[in-house]
């Protein structure tokens, strides 16, 4: 008999992606199979139950379609950060670097309220640049991080480091 498949064995690596030299992590393989999917959402969510959590916040985009399952498995609401310009509402927003260059993530203002508790979900941990960005986006609306979940963390790229400095719970399922 094979042993039992881990979430890792789900997802595969495109080389060149997006550009020459990047090994891409694609997890729509992972997304796409049924055993994969329910696997990586009781994985990620296994540490938060029985923890307060009013609201999980799913980076763009790949963090949406984790987020939404784990926001309705513990039966919270699911808060949206975008890229600069997607979201209808106001907005705050917060710039970060990028390997090249900078980006700019949003949220709506009203979409958390000072003292709740989030738990901000994504698919990948790199240099960890995207989830800092998020979490000033959550702190400056006055909620607390419980918790940032993530299915890959690339430990060499210093995510986690970095999180973990700004005194963050990093929970990941493979590196
Ligand atoms: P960071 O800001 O930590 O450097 O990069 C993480 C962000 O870039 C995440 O939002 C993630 O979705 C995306 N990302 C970077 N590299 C990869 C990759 O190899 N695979 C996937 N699926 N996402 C990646």
């Amino acid at each position: 008999m094979s042993p039992a498949k881990t979430v890792k064995d789900y997802i595969r690596t495109i080389v060149d992606f997006p550009h020459e030299g990047i090994l891409f992590r694609d997890v729509t393989t992972l997304f796409a199979d049924p055993r994969g999917f329910r696997m990586c959402v009781d994985q990620l969510l296994a540490p938060y139950v029985g923890v307060r959590i009013d609201k999980v916040v799913g980076l763009e985009a790949r963090g949406f379609i984790l987020g939404g399952a784990v926001a309705h498995q513990l039966s919270t609401g699911f808060v949206p950060i975008r890229k600069k310009g997607k979201l209808p509402g106001q907005t705050i927003s917060q710039a970060y670097t990028l390997e090249y260059g900078e980006a700019v993530v949003e949220v709506h203002e009203d979409s958390m309220q000072p003292g709740e508790t989030v738990l901000l979900v994504d698919d990948l941990l790199a240099t960890g640049g995207t989830a800092e960005a998020g979490i000033k986006l959550i702190e400056r609306l006055g909620a607390r991080v419980a918790g940032c979940a993530f299915v890959v963390d690339l430990p060499d790229l210093g995510g986690r480091k970095r999180l973990e400095t700004m005194g963050m719970d990093v929970h990941a399922l493979c590196a």
